[in-house]
């Protein structure tokens, strides 16, 4: 198998892969780099001028996996693209506010290099999607040799897939991003039993240290502790989230609670795509088996938009939950906003439930410390943190451990590290080294062809 991975910048950004095995090309995801803007934010398609591929596969719906994808659809303008289920059914809906994102870009930061595509364009590429049922298999034919495709539920979020490849015998596998214990929206990862010949694993929690003793239950009555802790002393809490996956699963988190008298009575604010995406859940659940959701849980927690007219730095007058993107607060999102409004004082609370970029302003957050000056350079706004900063363990990335066990059992030639960052990476690097050394393990250079 020939392997070049197309995200520049390395790490967890732009995701994108082109697979060669014999004549077949194939592309995996086709993402943007969330923490980046414009051609910057995208993989480097270049290395793909003059070659015909011959088919493109989604993982999952995750900006950073599709972000980009009608670039890569102007250059190869004959491969139809495979995703499952569920991600066809989201996949366009999540192009469009990508655009819409873009636009407000180009009139907030004069960026005349935006939108990078238009709804136009992502309403064309959709006629291209096709979807691919779970544990069924596409052929792929070049002019000597085939390849068989399966797609295999990942968890991570709905539709979520971990794409299987044989070719000459020869059974290679991608985790995408995975998650093999089940959330309350999402069933866990169901993957194949058997030998891999070659695993892309991915590696985004390679350097969280797992704590003893917490589980993902241990962890939501934690959260909802806390949240309660804050709402009784008077303060607010902001809660980051994904649109896609984090938010659904919080507020059914949060339905389960109230409806279970766990939850402080107070107001929940949320609003934007994570709210919109909630029909599209709901839709999905009632489609497939994919999605454990309803969106009758908005009305049963009284969901209230979140007010307009917060004032950077400046507490909220309601005490509530804010349940807001983006997950990392990039700036220019409603999480920035809350942030800078809670940040200051000390009865509220900023809860972290995923990962989070160090590079980030949510990264520098979890970095800072109580009396720190933190700046919010976009809102040109200075604080000194007092409230409190805490992180859950509710990630939608297996642990590194886990990761370990699934490809180990695997009895895999080779793995490629993915999705990660150096730390990450050089955690799983040195812990096969260790455990399996007869194991190839490669960290591939960006845009440096690798043969495995
Ligand atoms: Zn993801
Ligand atoms: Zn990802």
């Amino acid at each position: 198998m020939k392997l070049l991975d197309l995200n520049r910048h390395g790490g967890i950004g732009a995701s994108c892969h082109l697979v060669q095995l014999g004549d077949v090309r194939i592309i995996i995801d086709c993402g943007l780099h969330p923490k980046l803007t414009g051609a910057e934010a995208t993989p480097d398609l270049s290395p793909l001028d003059g070659l015909e591929v011959d088919l493109i596969i989604i993982t999952h719906c995750h900006l950073d996996h599709i972000g980009s994808l009608p670039l890569l659809l102007r250059r190869q303008l004959r491969a139809p693209v495979v995703m499952s289920s569920s991600s066809a059914l989201l996949l366009a809906r999540m192009l469009h506010n990508s655009v819409s994102v873009m636009e407000r870009q180009r009139e907030e930061q004069s960026r005349g290099d935006l939108p990078l595509f238009t709804h136009e364009e992502v309403d064309r590429c959709a006629q291209r999607f096709h979807s691919l049922a779970f544990g069924q298999t596409r052929k792929i034919s070049g002019a000597k040799d085939d390849v068989e495709v399966t797609l295999h539920p990942a968890g991570h979020v709905a539709g979520a897939a971990g794409v299987e490849l044989r070719h000459k015998g020869r059974h290679i596998f991608f985790s995408g991003d995975v998650l093999f214990e089940g959330q309350r929206t999402v069933p866990g990862a169901r993957f194949p039993a058997g030998r891999f010949d070659t695993i892309v694993l991915e590696t985004t929690h390679g350097a969280t240290e797992p704590v003893a003793g917490r589980t993902r239950e241990s962890e939501i009555n934690r959260l909802l502790d806390t949240v309660n802790h804050t709402i009784a002393r008077g303060g607010s809490v902001l809660i980051p989230v994904f649109a896609l996956g984090r938010h659904q699963e919080l507020l059914t988190i949060f339905h389960d609670a109230r409806e279970n008298r766990r939850l402080a009575k107070c107001p929940i604010y949320s609003s934007g795509l994570g709210i919109d995406l909630c029909d599209y859940f709901d839709d999905v659940a009632r489609k497939t088996s994919h999605v454990h959701f309803s969106r009758s849980v908005l009305k049963a927690l009284k969901v209230q938009q979140t007010p307009r007219k917060l004032i950077p730095g400046v507490d909220p007058r309601q005490n509530g939950i804010y349940l807001v993107s983006s997950g990392m607060v990039v700036e220019r999102t409603p999480s920035y906003l809350v942030a800078s409004c809670l940040a200051g004082h000390a009865h509220n609370t900023i809860a972290f439930v995923g990962y989070c970029d160090p590079d980030t302003p949510g990264g520098a957050l979890l970095a800072s410390h109580n009396g720190d000056k933190f700046l919010f350079a976009a809102l040109d706004t200075e604080v000194k943190l007092a409230c409190q900063i805490e992180r859950f363990n509710l990630s939608a990335h297996a642990g590194r451990d886990e990761l370990m066990d699934f490809a180990l059992r695997r009895d895999p030639r080779a793995i490629v590290l993915n999705h990660g960052d150096p730390e990450a990476r050089a955690w799983f690097a040195e812990e096969f080294a260790r455990s399996a050394p007869h194991i190839k393990v490669t960290d591939p250079t960006p845009l440096t062809p690798v043969e495995i």
